[in-house]
This record gives structure tokens, sequence and C-alpha cells, in this order.
């Protein structure tokens, strides 16, 4: 995702380099090829087009700063000038107090991962304290009413269906909704209705009839990152006729060219309330333009990694490793007790990579693979001693051979890690107390 976009955008700011002020005529150039990535990443041309203009409308002029050169200075509006264009966004749902039923309508064509987005969605109701229940009102897709009991049953959330034979998703809905009321225990109804291979009359027909009836207090249009432009076209065509809220784009963890998140704001006026990023129950985020644009100018995904990392970490094993680092105490123990929390979050390389300032750690580790290795490593510190841990210099050639052998390991393994751990150790001193940005920037030197 973004690569062309990232790598397009580095190559036109590095032909500023040794340039002294930002003019039309030498940010031209670099804008040229920051409109060819837009474009060759599928974003709509008006959109592009608007975009370069109104970066050389900020840019020029701008007096260089004494301690950034123009490069990095063009690198800034279009930082803000991305953020712009995809925001600002609303997150909130808007959902109304726990003793009403709030409704969610969710819509969009067939496979754009409607279904699958009505679990994610209740799953992050659910974390937040409410009580969901969705309803099965995709009549025409057979598969659709299954799918979405499935879901249900995983995640504990009550599922309203109907026979479709004789029914009308209007019905199905407002059954819904009185069944909802009928539980007692229900705050929010989430109606996952029917898509279509293609817009076309029956189906808006269908869904304005469903936000008349019901009222939803949002309407949100799922669509499908890997479609591109079409994506955005559609949400334009559905936002048409049931003024939507919000837009959620699946389906951002695939090769999708990133040209859909890049133009929906501009084209439709909705901004994108939240992405999808996997098939699992899990994969649904908060979209915030900001990381974005971070992500898209290489300065990893920060924030998003560390939300995730909350959720999934063991707070107080990782709040002593911090201090620990804070200290400059990296300890192998540290290193274990974090590589054993970041595993949590995916392959560990990957995770890393998308931690700034832990890309350069990642290097640091040399050939090491931190999943394949991560047992063995596990293996060697558990046979050093706990004063061998806190101070791996002790460790001579005899005290190496009773790890090896204790770990089952060559010696060699062992110095291996033992080096490895040391330019870990050596980057992780050097950044205590720095700031991300701090670190950021010491990576990079
Ligand atoms: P619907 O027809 O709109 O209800 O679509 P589904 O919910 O059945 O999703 C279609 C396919 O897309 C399924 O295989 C989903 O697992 C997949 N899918 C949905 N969201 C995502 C996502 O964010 N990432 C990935 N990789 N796949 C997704």
């Amino acid at each position: 995702m973004f690569e062309s976009i990232t790598q397009g955008l580095t190559g036109a700011l590095d032909a500023l380099r040794g340039q002294t002020k930002l003019t039309e005529k030498n940010i031209a150039d670099s804008l040229g090829q920051v409109r060819q990535a837009l474009l060759e990443a599928d974003v709509a041309y008006d959109v592009a087009k608007s975009f370069t203009d109104r970066v050389t409308e900020n840019a020029i002029g701008r007096k260089v700063l004494n301690s950034i050169n123009p490069g990095q200075q063009l690198v800034g509006v279009v930082y803000e000038e991305l953020i712009h264009l995809m925001g600002p966004v609303d997150h909130s749902l808007h959902l109304a107090g726990k003793d009403e039923v709030t409704v969610i309508m969710l819509c969009g064509l067939q496979g754009s991962g409607k279904t699958t987005t009505c679990g994610k969605l209740s799953r992050i109701l659910m974390n937040s304290g409410r009580r969901p229940m969705m309803v099965a009102a995709d009549l025409q897709r057979p598969a659709a009413i299954e799918q979405l009991k499935t879901l249900g049953g995983q995640l504990d959330v009550p599922v309203h269906f109907e026979d479709p034979q004789g029914n009308s998703a209007v019905n199905v809905c407002r059954n819904g909704l009185k069944a909802a009321k009928a539980a007692g225990n229900i705050d929010t109804l989430i109606l996952d209705t029917a898509g279509r291979l293609h817009i076309d009359d029956d189906l808006m027909k269908e869904l304005e009839q469903i936000d008349n009836r019901l009222h939803p207090k949002q309407v949100l249009f799922v669509c499908d990152a890997m479609t591109g432009q079409d994506a955005v076209n559609s949400a334009k065509a559905f936002n048409e006729a049931l003024e939507l809220d919000g837009v959620i784009l699946t389906k951002l963890d695939g090769d999708a060219r990133g040209g859909a998140a890049l133009s929906v704001k501009h084209v439709t006026g909705v901004p994108i309330k939240y992405v999808g990023v996997g098939e699992q129950l899990d994969k649904l985020q908060e979209f915030h333009p900001d990381r974005m644009a971070e992500r898209i100018l290489g300065m990893g995904d920060m924030r998003s990694l560390v939300e995730e990392a909350q959720a999934k970490f063991d707070q107080e094993e990782m709040e002593a490793a911090e201090e620990k680092m804070r200290e400059g105490k990296f300890t192998l123990d540290t290193f274990l007790s974090t590589m054993k929390q970041m595993k949590k979050l995916g392959p560990m390389g990957e995770v890393m990579k998308m931690i700034p300032g832990m890309g350069g750690a990642v290097e640091a580790m040399g050939d090491m693979n931190p999943d394949d290795d991560m047992k063995q490593i596990e293996g060697i510190i558990q046979s050093m001693t706990p004063h061998e841990r806190s101070n791996p210099d002790v460790i001579d050639i005899s005290r190496r051979r009773r790890i090896a052998k204790g770990s089952g390991v060559d010696p060699a393994d062992v110095n291996k890690l033992l080096k490895d751990f040391g330019g870990m150790q050596g980057m992780m001193s050097k950044m205590a107390g720095m700031s991300i940005r701090e670190r950021m920037r010491a990576v990079k030197e």
C-alpha cells in the first residue's frame, strides 16, 4: 500500500536538495512527479490536480527556515495538504443513550465487506460498553444471513434474521428494531443491508425505504479499497441517494494502491470513518488522516500500532520494560519480554518496521529473524543466570558453553545473540529519553 506514492514523493523531494528557497519553478518538476505518483496510485485526476495546485500555492514563497531544507519544507506542506485532503473526520457514531436503540445502517455493493464489517463494528461497540444486535437484511446474497449468524455466534451478539421467502428487507429491519426493543438490554442495532454487483434502482429504492422507516443515526457506506476509483464513484452515487455519514474503506491491507483513501473525501464530501485492515474481526480501525499522511510519507504508523498494542499487551510488563529502556537499562530480560509482547501483534520484523525508530533496530539485529529465532533466543536467554541476563559482559567462553549446552544450541549461536543484542542495546541507550521524533532522526542519521 502506498509504496508508489511514498517512492514518488521521496524522489520528487530529493530533487530539491541544494536549493535555498521554494519557487514555482523549482517545485514544478517535483510536484509534476508527485502528481504522477498520485495518478499511478489510482487517485482521481481532479483530486491529484487540485492537490498539487494547493501544495504549490502554499509552498511558494515560504521562507526556508534555517533548520530545514526546501525538500523537508515541501514535505511539511504535502503532509498538511494530505491531512486536509482526507479530513476532517468526525469519528463519533452519535450513539444515543443506552435506554434507547440507536440504529446504524451499513450499505455497499456486494463483496465490499459489509457483512464482515457489521461483525467488526459490533466488536468495537461491545468493547466500548454497548450492547449491539445485528440485523440480517441482505436478502440478495443467499449466504449473507448464515454468515452474519456465524459472526454473531463468534461475538456473542444476537442476530435478527427472517426467512427471505416473501419478506422485504424493510420489514426485516423493522422487525429487527422491534426485537431489539423487546429484548430490553440492546442499545445499538446494526443493519446489514443488501448489496448488488452494480448500483441499480431497485437497490437504491430499498435502501431509501429502510432509511425513511428506520431513521438510522448513521448511514455508513462500505467500499473496497482494491476497486480504486470505482469505490469512489459508487460512494458518490450512494451519497446522492442516502446522504451518507461516513465511509468504511475495507481491504486496505491488500495490495490496493491507496487512491480510494485519498480521493473519497474530496469527491464525495464524506469522510472515511473506519478502515478495514484484514479479514479478522479485530481488523477495523478508526481512520485518522494525520496517521495516514504520516504513513504515506514513510513516517511509520506509530499511533495505530500503539493503540493496537495497548489492547493486546500486558500493560504492567510493558511499562516495566519501558521504564528500564528510559533508564538506559535495556537488558536481555527486557529484550525477551518486549519481544514476547510484540509477537502478539503479528510478524515481528513487520511490526518493528512500522515503529519509527525501530526500523533501525531491525537493521541492528542483522540477519537475525525475530520470528524464526524467537524460540531459540528464548531458550538461550532462559539458560542464563539472572546475573548474566543483566550483565552479559560476564559471559566468557566457559559460561557460553554452559548456556549453549543448556539450550541445545551451538556456542556460536550464543555469541551471535550477544553480538546482535549488543547492537540493539547501543541503539536503545542512545534513544533513552528521546521523543519519537528525535528517535526517528537518530535512526536516519
Ligand atoms: P459483503 O458481500 O459486502 O457482505 O462482503 P463480505 O463481508 O462477505 O466480504 C467479502 C470478502 O472480503 C470476505 O472474504 C471478507 O473476509 C473479505 N474482507 C472484508 N473486509 C476485509 C478487509 O478489511 N481486509 C481483507 N483482506 N479482506 C476483507
